[in-house]
């Protein structure tokens, strides 16, 4: 559609220095989650008038140093929230059915059913931090299935939660204490990055089950491998990670964690 009003160039998999070098001869531009416009491409984009952000989280994009120039910054918030949200329960049925490993022995030949006993999400209690679009979209289906539903949200009335059979709580440490299941459903800032560290692993209740379709950073990813070693996670299911793609490292050889490359959008 923009092609009838506008010359559009498709640049996939640009190096960050190659946007540097190209970003001064555009109008526009847009990205999705990979792509970063700091301050410094922002700085060499003379002509840039709007960064439309193609998906929800603007934590890709310098959004304060756009401003100080005249830069308007557009998202698309519910561009991907029901993929989002179903790709979450995807991810938790898949860790609590233990899918991927039962799949993969299997298709290697082997008939292993005592191996792979999964656990029931009804009667669980699932802690959802952060009750916006998806938050509140993976809460419903989660009450479909039975479960319990906890969050931690500032930002929401106790109302607005208890219309939708949820029980807000006043702190992230209620939700590690109660939940079987704990869901990630923040934006990226500066208040809620590690919002899971070793502080709150602590406090969890032992064989709790994680996933983080959000962002990233939201999870400390060395406290989370700590925290499966010891047992005290039972399972992780992550979409996102600090760096993308990933380094593979030992959360990669344990058989509970299940991993998506960031499909969630
Ligand atoms: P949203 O803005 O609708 O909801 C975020 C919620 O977090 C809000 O209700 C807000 O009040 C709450 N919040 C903000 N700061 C908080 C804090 N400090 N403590 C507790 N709660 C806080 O966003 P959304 O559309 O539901 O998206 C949620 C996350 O999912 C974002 O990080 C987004 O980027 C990510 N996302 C990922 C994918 C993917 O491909 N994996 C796809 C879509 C969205």
């Amino acid at each position: 559609m923009l092609r009838g009003v506008a010359t559009v160039d498709v640049k996939l998999d640009l190096s960050p220095q190659n946007l540097l070098d190209v970003i001064g001869g555009y109008d526009a531009v847009i990205v999705r989650s990979a792509t970063k416009i700091d301050a410094e491409v922002i700085d060499n984009a003379p002509r840039l008038k709007v960064i439309g952000r193609a998906g929800t989280g603007f934590d890709n994009i310098d959004v304060d140093a756009a401003t100080r120039k005249g830069i308007l910054v557009v998202n698309a918030p519910e561009s991907n929230t029901l993929a989002a949200a179903e790709h979450t329960m995807a991810l938790l049925l898949a860790m609590a059915r233990n899918i991927p490993v039962a799949n993969a022995s299997l298709k290697a030949g082997r008939w292993e059913r005592s191996l792979f006993v999964g656990v029931e999400l009804h009667g669980k209690t699932l802690g959802v931090l952060g009750l916006g679009r998806i938050g509140t979209l993976v809460a419903q289906r989660a009450a479909a299935f039975g479960m319990r539903l906890l969050a931690y949200d500032p930002y929401v009335s106790r109302n607005r939660a208890a219309q939708l059979g949820i029980e807000l709580v006043e702190t992230v440490d209620q939700i590690c204490q109660q939940s079987d299941f704990i869901s990630v459903h923040l934006p990226k800032t500066s208040e809620t990055k590690a919002m899971l560290g070793a502080q709150q692993f602590s406090l969890m209740r032992p064989g709790v089950r994680i996933v983080n379709v959000a962002r990233g950073g939201l999870i400390d990813e060395v406290a989370l491998a700590d925290a499966l070693q010891t047992g005290k996670v039972a399972g992780a299911a992550l979409d996102v990670f600090d760096q993308e793609p990933p380094d593979p490292g030992p959360m990669f050889d344990n058989e509970a964690v299940v991993v998506t490359p960031h499909l969630g959008a």
